[in-house]
């Protein structure tokens, strides 16, 4: 592809880094909703402004950065409610193909949602900024607490992402997976209780002092776990559904459960402009990521990664261009 031109307001990025996601990989597996197959993908970035047209403060050509690759549009019905997330336009004005040399980035997300890469961070963590964001996002609204108990349904990279971060509130964490490599991982990364799916019912009683969860997430986008996640919590707790499913997909739950119980299903989709904000301080201070980059391959080699994420090796990986 011929390398972009930036105009007014735009910067064009050479990229250093940019990590596989879930989304990705479903978009190469079974096409996806959000991601036009066949077309570029990748967006989890990072990198060195190459060139810069007017209009654009606070940045010069060589500066390293990191990014997201959306920001609202802020003039919608949604953004005027403050619901950035949701803007009308935020998915349609993102910008895909970071797996590439060289990313364009439009005003509307140079002005909200490009940072300076602080030095102590290298290009492959700063490109965690958009992953790390969704995840932010997803806790934004709860009140997690030092006492809480959260089960984390799935142990791929978005549930890891949520441990870490669990982890950083001070919560008790338990997490599930598939695989027992996945188990390990996240008992490296502090994870209190690592469990297998199959075994979650009996270890869930002794955790939660036989009366459920606090907050369950589902990270698994399988409709069968989020029927499921609703067992895992306490009356009055909150199961936020994360993992998207296959589109179609429907799922039905216990109506008794839900009203009697008051639980509380939370669909969380994408991040805000604070999320962003929230999500670059955490990777500059507390939260070290690195763990979960499996490796990182040249950009030519794109396609090796994703074999192996659909084999389910590895968490992350870097392509380099
Ligand atoms: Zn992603
Ligand atoms: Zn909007």
């Amino acid at each position: 592809m011929a390398t972009p031109k930036p105009e007014r307001g735009e910067v064009l990025v050479k990229i250093c880094s940019a990590l596989t996601c879930g989304t990705d990989l479903k978009a190469f597996l079974r096409g996806h909703p959000m991601i036009p197959i066949p077309g570029v993908f990748g967006h989890e970035f990072s990198g060195v402004i190459a060139e810069i047209a007017e209009g654009v403060a606070g940045f010069s050509p060589g500066d390293e950065i990191m990014s997201v690759h959306s920001a609202p549009c802020l003039e919608c019905p949604y953004c005027r409610k403050g619901l950035f997330n949701l803007c009308e336009n935020i998915m349609k004005t993102k910008v895909l193909g970071a797996f590439a040399e060289y990313i364009l980035l439009p005003t509307h997300i140079v002005k909200q949602n490009l940072f300076h890469k602080p030095a102590g961070l290298s290009f492959s963590e700063a490109a965690f900024l958009e992953p790390l964001s969704c995840v932010v996002h997803s806790m934004a609204d709860l009140h997690v607490r030092e006492s809480d108990r959260i089960l984390i349904l799935g142990a791929g990279p978005i549930g890891l992402l949520h441990l870490l971060l669990a982890k950083l509130k001070g919560a008790k964490v338990m997490i599930t997976a598939l695989e027992e490599e996945r188990l390990k991982m996240a008992k490296a990364l502090k994870a209190d209780v690592t469990v297998m799916l199959e075994e979650l019912p009996k270890a869930l009683r002794e955790f939660a002092d036989g009366l459920g969860v606090d907050y369950v997430f589902e990270c698994t986008g399988q409709a069968r776990v989020w029927e499921e996640s609703v067992h895992y919590v306490r009356r009055g707790g909150t199961v936020v559904l994360f993992g998207g499913c296959k589109s179609g997909t429907r799922v039905s739950y216990d109506a008794y459960r839900l009203h009697y119980d008051e639980l509380i299903l939370k669909g969380v989709f994408h991040f805000t402009p604070q999320d962003v904000k929230t999500a670059y301080s955490l990777l500059q201070g507390p939260l070290n990521v690195s763990p979960l980059i499996s490796g990182s391959y040249p950009l030519g080699d794109v396609a090796i990664p994703f074999e192996k994420l659909s084999a389910g090796e590895g968490i992350k990986y870097a392509v380099i261009p």
